[in-house]
């Protein structure tokens, strides 16, 4: 699960991450306008409030869906930003806007292909049509007619198959009837499967393509795949492919080393349509190259180890604004990652002890990805979604800090459980948590990895430095130089990236 979603799960905002800010009373209709006013911070009264207000519907409720599950809690500093999985999101996004210029409006395709690609692009409308024209119609008078009279009629039939006597069947009118309903409806049915249908071809075939082009040496996306390889981005990672911590990291540290060698490629003759410019190629590979420069010297300002009075006051809100405008300009979009970059991690980073945000990235949010995936695998037997994220989360955070730990049972004793007791095991390594509610008990982890293990100490020294908020504490903690990324994120494209 990524980091936003289970921080928006824990503060009562289940799937709110594209509508509603986590911290803010922001939406994205908003966060979008550019020069928009900043807005109240979330607070846990507020989403209280919120959550227990039945009389609000809609945009009113502003993202809440049911109580926050940590309300014991301050949003700020315990709810911080998971900055490196900030860094990949917008890592992917920017590279997902790039090869789908180049797969839809560069290289070359046959007509048919181009013909496929179109229909696939409107196909979820068309199915989404014909479903609410189904609903529609059996929610209206003549839908109600069918139902009933549909009903009588079977009623009726297992009467007389029964053996029992039947005082009246249906008229002949009432047949007619029922025949003429029972044939809108089943046109109505046909379109939409027919569409679902549909969409399933023309995706299978768009696979096809792509699997042919892989095994073309010659085709543009090898050559561009070969590029990026020479530089050390491993194969298959473009188009399609899942960008990591180290990908982002390489890719951004030095564009111009990956993106002056795409655009050779891209304007030759012979890789491109007749009617792209020269301009668009380059237009697309600078912009793309500016860009990732400017996320560049934001993260490296956020990761800076010792930042200095102006780095902190003046330049970060300065960086995070020429990024996220020139952003805006190149994807047209601003995600929440992107809205969270802006303002929310700009804050963070000025509130938090001088080189803090360093420590956050490197190691505590790495460690988190890695424990959350080891998570995800032990509850996966868990159905219910609600359920099975917030066991999630809870394991997670009570196997992590005894803080927490202590306090969800002081809160919890009062009503079933006795004491606290902690494992004989070394504290806080333990995996093992009984879920609430009785849903399910969780296996404890065989072992845990040292990495693991070094990333809890960071943990509580994040907490314990978080908590004392010493503003200008002269010695930024460091990070330890094990560090590694690798978290993955599997983007969900349309056909250009089913490769
Ligand atoms: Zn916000």
């Amino acid at each position: 699960m990524g980091d936003l979603k289970w921080l928006a799960m824990l503060l009562g905002m289940e799937d709110m991450s594209n509508i509603w800010c986590i911290y803010c009373l922001l939406r994205k209709l908003e966060w979008m306008r550019i020069g928009h006013e900043k807005s109240l911070l979330r607070t846990m009264e507020m989403l209280k409030k919120l959550a227990n207000d039945p009389t609000l519907t809609g945009v009113a409720r502003m993202g809440v869906k049911f109580e926050p599950l940590w309300d014991f809690l301050k949003i700020w500093p315990n709810f911080g930003i998971p900055h490196l999985h900030k860094c990949i999101g917008v890592f992917n996004d920017i590279m997902e806007n790039f090869e789908n210029v180049v797969e839809w409006k560069i290289i070359i395709k046959s007509p048919e292909k181009m013909k496929l690609y179109e229909e696939f692009k409107v196909i979820d409308d068309k199915i989404k049509q014909h479903q609410d024209d189904l609903t529609k119609w059996t929610t209206s008078t003549e839908g109600n007619r069918r139902k009933y009279l549909l009903e009588k009629k079977k009623d009726l039939d297992k009467k007389i198959s029964e053996g029992k006597k039947v005082d009246k069947y249906l008229s002949q009118k009432e047949i007619s009837k029922l025949q003429e309903l029972e044939a809108k409806h089943i046109k109505l049915v046909k379109d939409r499967d027919t569409a679902k249908r549909r969409k399933e071809t023309i995706s299978n075939k768009l696979k096809k393509y792509s699997a042919g082009r892989k095994l073309d040496t010659k085709s543009v996306h090898n050559q561009l795949e070969d590029h990026a390889e020479i530089h050390k981005l491993s194969k298959g990672k473009l188009f399609g492919g899942s960008y990591q911590g180290p990908d982002a990291r390489k890719v951004m540290e030095n564009p111009r080393l990956f993106f002056d060698g795409f655009r050779k490629i891209l304007l030759k003759k012979e890789n491109r349509n007749d009617t792209v410019t020269d301009e668009l190629i380059n237009k697309l590979c600078d912009d793309t190259i500016k860009l990732l420069e400017l996320w560049d010297t934001y993260f490296s300002l956020m990761n800076k180890e010792k930042p200095t009075d102006e780095d902190i006051k003046t330049k970060a809100p300065a960086v995070a604004e020429a990024a996220v405008r020139k952003h805006q300009e190149v994807l047209k979009n601003i995600t929440p990652k992107v809205h969270l970059a802006e303002y929310h991690a700009v804050d963070q980073f000025q509130q938090l002890p001088p080189g803090m945000v360093r420590l956050l990235v490197e190691q505590w949010v790495e460690v988190n990805h890695q424990i959350s995936k080891k998570k995800e695998a032990q509850h996966s037997h868990m159905p219910d979604h609600q359920k099975r994220a917030n066991s999630i989360a809870k394991s997670q955070h009570k196997s992590r800090n005894p803080d927490i730990i202590q306090r969800i049972n002081e809160v919890k004793n009062h009503k079933k459980r006795g004491p606290y007791k902690k494992k004989k095991k070394e504290q806080g390594t333990s995996d093992s948590v009984e879920e609430e509610g009785g849903t399910a008990a969780v296996s404890p982890s065989p072992q845990k990895t040292s990495r693991a293990e070094a990333g809890d100490n960071d943990y509580d020294l994040v907490a314990s430095l978080v908590n004392r908020r010493k503003p200008n504490s002269q010695e930024p903690p460091h990070t330890s130089p094990n560090r590694q990324h690798a978290r993955s994120k599997s983007r969900s494209n349309p056909p250009s990236t089913q490769s």
